[in-house]
């Protein structure tokens, strides 16, 4: 039987329904069941054609048939709850084996071998593992790394750490380390009444292109090293709160043309790069 959905298979309340999915806290399960804005959230991503996908958490499928349904070569998706397993399973039929679903915790299973380039990486995210996740993809050891783009959907205050620029509460850490390596857009906030069941929070999509090279010159651990004492204490004098990092540590702020009496809020990625390099002895 078909029906009257994007790929005629059946709805995912129906979905839900005779798999009995009823979602577990423990795992971050909030479904989106609406096939129109799961496409919608499949297109900032971009063009899927010509593409492999990995999604993380595909769950009863709703974002996994969006991307299918937008043209994507194949999708490999990494699921925890076996309970989904026979849901996906139908829509692996229904596309000819462009679906493969790998099952097990998405921190614990390596799915490159079943993907070929380019890859994009595409995922509403369980909360409790998603910025261990973006972490974990943005400091590999070699770089370029094995994907294209990141689309991801996060709580919004973490969205916008992601995105945000010096000036800003939401400036810090997560934002050095995103748009060190990548070029950051946040795309759409979606209301929690758009999951079942609606969490507390607002949610947003961010996009995650990768530079070919990082944006400005900078060893990653000393870069990570630095920006971490200097929000560790955001409102210490950085001459305060990078104390220990360099015997001559005003010097090197001075040479970076960063006053030490400054905070880490108000230092620009550019500023951040050229004095880890200092600190390195590399400038
Ligand atoms: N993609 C679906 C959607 O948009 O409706 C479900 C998203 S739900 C927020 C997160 C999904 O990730 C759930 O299906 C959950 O079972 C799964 N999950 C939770 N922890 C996981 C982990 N460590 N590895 C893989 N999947 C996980």
């Amino acid at each position: 039987m078909t029906h009257n959905t994007i790929d005629g298979l059946p709805p995912l309340r129906e979905v839900i329904k005779t798999h009995d999915l009823r979602a577990k806290k423990s795992l971050g399960q909030n479904f989106l069941l609406d096939l129109n804005l799961t496409s919608k959230i499949a297109r900032q991503a971009g063009d899927l054609s010509g593409c492999d996908v990995l999604e993380i958490g595909p769950g009863p499928g709703g974002l996994t048939r969006a991307l299918l349904f937008e043209g994507a070569r194949k999708v490999v998706a990494i699921e925890q709850d076996a309970r989904c397993l026979p849901a996906l399973a139908e829509v692996t039929a229904h596309h000819n084996g462009k679906l493969i679903v790998l099952q097990g915790d998405a921190l614990a299973i390596d799915p490159t071998k079943y993907l070929t380039g380019p890859i994009r990486i595409i995922a509403n995210l369980p909360y409790n593992v998603g910025t261990e996740l973006l972490t974990r993809w943005l400091s590999p050891t070699q770089w370029p790394p094995f994907w294209q783009s990141l689309t991801l959907m996060f709580q919004k205050e973490v969205a916008q750490r992601i995105v945000a620029k010096p000036g800003s509460k939401a400036y810090g850490r997560l934002s050095i380390l995103c748009q060190w390596r990548c070029t950051a857009t946040l795309k759409m906030e979606i209301p929690p009444a758009a999951f079942t069941p609606p969490p507390k929070v607002t949610s947003a999509v961010v996009h995650l292109e990768r530079r070919e090279q990082p944006a400005f010159p900078a060893d990653a651990k000393t870069l990570n090293q630095t920006v971490a004492k200097a929000f560790g204490q955001r409102r210490k004098m950085l001459r305060a709160s990078l104390k220990g990092l360099h015997p001559q540590i005003e010097d090197c702020l001075i040479e970076a043309g960063i006053k030490p009496t400054q905070r880490a809020e108000e230092i620009s990625l550019e500023q951040f790069c050229t004095l880890s390099r200092i600190i390195k002895g590399t400038a």
